[in-house]
């Protein structure tokens, strides 16, 4: 197995700083719940979360893609919704990559029939080439090549998500 290292642990750390610093430009004063997307958002929300400067409440959503696990099929299955109320509230969806953009897609409107104050999306990582749907990422992260990816809360079959790099696996 070869991994190479295609964005570092520095380029994340400054593009979460630059995230942080409009988010709490945009939220002071609103009352924000941060959404991260288990699993794979869980290191990404953690990084933001301690970069916002001010007070947020954090949820956590689970969701699985039927079909197999480099391919995202569309239909999202919600395996933990959140237990935050948030209607009335201010949410920000955090999620590791967007990739055909249909699961992004699909949480917008759940989040948008649950009477939240208003619904956005964050994500680190970008393959835009892969869109499916026409989605707006209004904190959009760093545009990758169309690769599979693993590290940074990514896997690959439940592996490597603790790698601090996003990585690319060469060879099988
Ligand atoms: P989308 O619904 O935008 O196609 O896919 C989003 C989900 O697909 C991500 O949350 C992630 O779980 C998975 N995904 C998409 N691209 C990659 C990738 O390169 N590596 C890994 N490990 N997961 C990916």
């Amino acid at each position: 197995m070869k991994i190479n290292v295609l964005i570092t642990k520095e380029q994340l750390e400054k593009k979460t700083v630059e995230l942080a610093e409009a988010i709490t430009r945009d939220y002071e004063g609103k009352e924000l719940v941060l959404v991260g997307v288990l699993k794979g958002g869980f290191i990404f929300l953690s990084d933001l979360a301690r970069k916002i400067r001010m007070n947020v409440a954090i949820d956590f959503i689970s969701v699985s893609s039927y079909g197999n696990s480099t391919e995202s099929m569309g239909v999202v299955k919600i395996i933990k919704d959140v237990d935050t109320d948030v209607v009335g509230k201010h949410v920000l969806i955090v999620e590791d990559i967007i990739d055909t953009g249909l699961t992004l897609n699909y949480l917008k409107d759940l989040f948008n029939t649950k009477g939240c104050a208003s619904v956005k999306l964050a994500a680190i990582l970008d393959k835009p080439e892969r869109r499916k749907v026409d989605i707006k990422v209004d904190y959009p992260g760093i545009k990758i090549p169309d690769k599979f990816v693993v590290g940074y809360g990514l896997d690959y079959a439940g592996n490597y998500r603790n790698l601090p790099d996003v990585c690319v696996i060469e060879e099988m």
